[in-house]
C-alpha cells in the first residue's frame, strides 16, 4: 500500500512573494520573492513535504492578468527556485471572482482537496501557511494544521518551526 504524503500548502501573495498594495502581480517584473523564502522550500522539501501553492487570482477572472501572463509567472516562479535547489511540487489556482462562488476560492478548501487527491495528502500532517485569515480558514476546513505569516516572521522560521514539530 502506498503511504499518504504530508505536504505544506503556500499562499503565494504575501507569503512567496511581496503583495502589491491594492494591484494584482501582472507580470514577472511586478515579482518581488520574500526574504529567505527559496531556503524555506528547500529546508521543507528535504523534510519530505510536497510542497503546494494554493493561490486566489481573481485577477484573471477581472481579466486584469491574462492566464498565460499568470503562467508566465508561475513558470518563471519555479524555474528561480530550481536554480536555488528549491521545489515546488504543484500551484492550483482560483481565477473566479467573488461572487462566482466557485468551490477553489479560498476560504474554500476545494483547491487543497483537489491537490490532495492528485498528491495523495494526509491531510492531518500537513500545513496551510497564509498570511490572510481565509487561508486559515480554508486550512482547517480540508483539515490541515495552520500557520498565519504576520509581517515580522518569514518562511524560513516558520519552515525551521514546523520542521522542529515534527521530531
Ligand atoms: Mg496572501
Ligand atoms: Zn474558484
Amino acid at each position: 500500500m502506498l503511504s499518504k504524503n504530508k505536504a505544506v500548502f503556500l499562499d503565494r501573495d504575501g507569503v512567496i512573494n511581496k503583495k502589491l498594495p491594492n494591484d494584482y502581480v501582472k507580470d514577472w517584473t511586478e515579482f518581488e520573492f520574500l526574504p529567505y523564502v527559496k531556503e524555506a522550500i528547500k529546508l521543507l522539501n528535504q523534510a519530505k513535504f510536497k510542497i503546494i501553492v494554493v493561490t486566489n487570482q481573481a485577477g484573471v477572472g477581472k481579466g486584469i492578468v491574462k492566464k498565460e501572463q499568470l503562467h508566465k509567472i508561475h513558470q518563471q516562479m519555479m524555474d528561480e527556485l530550481k536554480e536555488s535547489g528549491a521545489h515546488i511540487d504543484g500551484i492550483y489556482y482560483c481565477p473566479h471572482l467573488v461572487e462566482e462562488n466557485c468551490n477553489c476560492r479560498k476560504p474554500k478548501p476545494g483547491m487543497l482537496k483537489k491537490a490532495g487527491k492528485e498528491f495523495n495528502i494526509d491531510f492531518k500532517n500537513s500545513w496551510m501557511i497564509g498570511d490572510e485569515p481565509k487561508d486559515i480558514e480554508a486550512g482547517k476546513s480540508a483539515g490541515c494544521k495552520t500557520y498565519q505569516v504576520t509581517t515580522n516572521e518569514g518562511l524560513l522560521e516558520i519552515a525551521k518551526e514546523i520542521i522542529r514539530e515534527e521530531l
